[in-house]
């Protein structure tokens, strides 16, 4: 059986304690593959090599190490299938997916902050005769940076990327749940020619492999995507430390449907933001608030599309939906479907786990489900449950929906579908959340400042914000 390895140093090799861990294909609910048990002993090693390779990487020129990390985009362009068949095997997903979306963006997150170093420029701040101001931004020494496993190499390489870019050197964890795809960049990595010991992945459990890096006293800055719970243990770890931290934490999104909407975009896309990826994107929108007088037409013609919905191998063609990512999310999942009936829900569509035949049979799949007649303010309304899994509520008013929609502990993502401008002004400042979507869901500008508030987490990743967190800011003031 295949064993992954972890990548320190440039080269690939074995967790120290000789110990590994079982990988499931979700689809299948077998074991495929071995992950490396690594502990601190293992992130003890990669740091060193991080820090050896630091003052060399931090000085080589930037159009070297945006060639090198070119050459990294160009390898996953080149590997596109292949990677794009591993990550839908370690996750589940619909393998069209990944080629569609997880690994054009693992190579564009490359090319984009590879291209962004060539174009940064400083401020200047002149006080007339007396003094000359200017900002200087250096890198800052080893990065830790852990993601998670819903979007398993887009999301791991959103953070590796600006860090490289910026001229730190790295120590990463990918999640130990969808580990294959990180394995293969690391190999990526080498054969484009990556210096020793710039990026280093180290796999395994997170109370392990991710504290390690959360407390380790040489890795200054942390870039951390995950779950809410885990996002606090990290930060009451690195806080006394006065780590930089930058936290992208769970959701609870809000889409909210105005009468006035374009009825059938609405609708499509409201299918694909509840159950792309089965659910598990950070950014679906898990509430649907619709207002009164389309509610029926909306419930009845939205229920009938997600009927239609194909779960199924993720490898065919004709699946909209493969498999959640493992047994224990599947539970997770059920156990609050349970939950919603207790709390007065009505399931209008899906609602149990699907049971294929053959291969296929013990494999993780969920029927999309849509759930009305829930209390805005109840478990299943407040709580992150990230899978398919949707609620639809109709309201009356604008005053009603804001407070609906802004009553949970997370501030992620809101989506809107209104063709009234002012409304939509008014709307995007009042909701508590780091992206607005007006007409629309996903849709992505590199260069635009991504995050979330409240409970979704702190900082910003993506464009110069993603930069400039990996960077310190110095002002150097010159006497004229
Ligand atoms: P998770 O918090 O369980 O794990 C995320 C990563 O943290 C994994 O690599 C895990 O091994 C590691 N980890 C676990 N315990 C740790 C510890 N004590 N110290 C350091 N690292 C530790 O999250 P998950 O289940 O992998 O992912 C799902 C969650 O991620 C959802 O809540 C989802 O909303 C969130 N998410 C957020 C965004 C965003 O951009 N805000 C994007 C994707 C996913």
């Amino acid at each position: 059986m295949e064993k992954i390895l972890n990548y320190i140093n440039g080269e690939l090799v074995a967790p120290e304690s000789g110990e590994y861990l079982d990988n499931y294909d979700p689809s299948r609910g077998t074991v495929y593959s071995q992950i490396p048990d690594s502990d601190a002993n293992d992130i003890d090693m990669a740091v060193s090599a991080a820090k050896e390779a630091f003052p060399l990487w931090s000085k080589t020129p930037r159009e070297e190490r945006s060639r090198l990390m070119l050459k990294v985009a160009e390898l996953i362009d080149e590997n596109h299938e292949m990677l794009s068949r591993a990550e839908s095997k370690d996750n589940g997903k619909p393998l069209k997916l990944a080629r569609r979306v997880d690994i054009p963006r693992a190579s564009s997150n490359f090319r984009f902050f590879a291209t962004a170093i060539l174009h940064e420029s400083t401020e200047a701040h002149r006080m007339d005769e007396t003094a000359m101001n200017y900002t200087e931004r250096t890198p800052i020494g080893v990065a830790g940076c852990i993601s998670p496993w819903n979007l398993p190499l887009y999301l791991f390489t959103w953070k590796i990327a600006p860090a490289l870019a910026a001229g730190n050197t790295v120590v990463a964890k990918p999640s130990e749940v969808t580990p294959m795809t990180a394995f293969l960049l690391s190999k990526l990595c080498i054969e484009a020619g990556l210096p020793k010991g710039v990026l280093n992945i180290v796999h395994g459990l997170g109370p392990k492999v991710g504290q390690a890096i959360s407390e380790h006293p040489d890795i200054p800055i942390i870039s951390f995507t995950g779950g809410t719970a885990t996002g606090k243990r990290i930060a009451a770890t690195a806080a006394p430390m006065f780590k930089k931290l930058s936290l992208e934490l769970g959701g609870k999104n809000p889409n909210i449907i105005f009468a006035d909407c374009d009825f059938d975009k609405a609708l499509s896309t409201s299918v694909q933001s509840s159950f792309a990826n089965q659910g598990q994107i950070c950014l679906c929108g898990s509430r649907i608030f619709i207002e009164r007088s389309i509610y029926d037409k909306f419930r009845d013609a939205f229920a009938e599309k997600v009927q239609k919905l194909k779960v199924g191998d993720p490898l065919a063609e004709s699946s909209h939906l493969g498999a959640v990512v493992s047994k224990p999310h599947m539970e997770k999942v059920l156990d609050y479907i349970d939950l919603a009936k207790k709390e007065g829900g009505v399931v209008l569509t899906g609602g149990q786990q699907i049971v294929t035949a053959g291969e296929l049979s013990k494999g993780y799949y969920l029927a999309p489900t849509v759930i009305e007649g829930l209390d805005y303010n109840c478990r299943t309304n407040q709580e992150e449950i990230f899978g398919p899994l949707v609620t639809l509520t109709p309201f009356d008013t604008e005053e009603e929906v804001l407070t609906m929609a802004n009553s949970t502990p997370y501030g992620l993502s809101a989506t809107l579908w209104t063709n009234d401008l002012n409304r939509t002004q008014r709307m995007s400042t009042s909701i508590k959340a780091g992206v607005v979507w007006v007409n629309c869901w996903l849709v992505r500008d590199l260069r635009t400042p991504f995050g979330g508030v409240k409970q979704s987490g702190v900082g910003r990743e993506g464009g110069w914000d993603a930069l400039q967190f990996f960077t310190e800011k110095k002002n150097v003031c010159i006497k004229l």
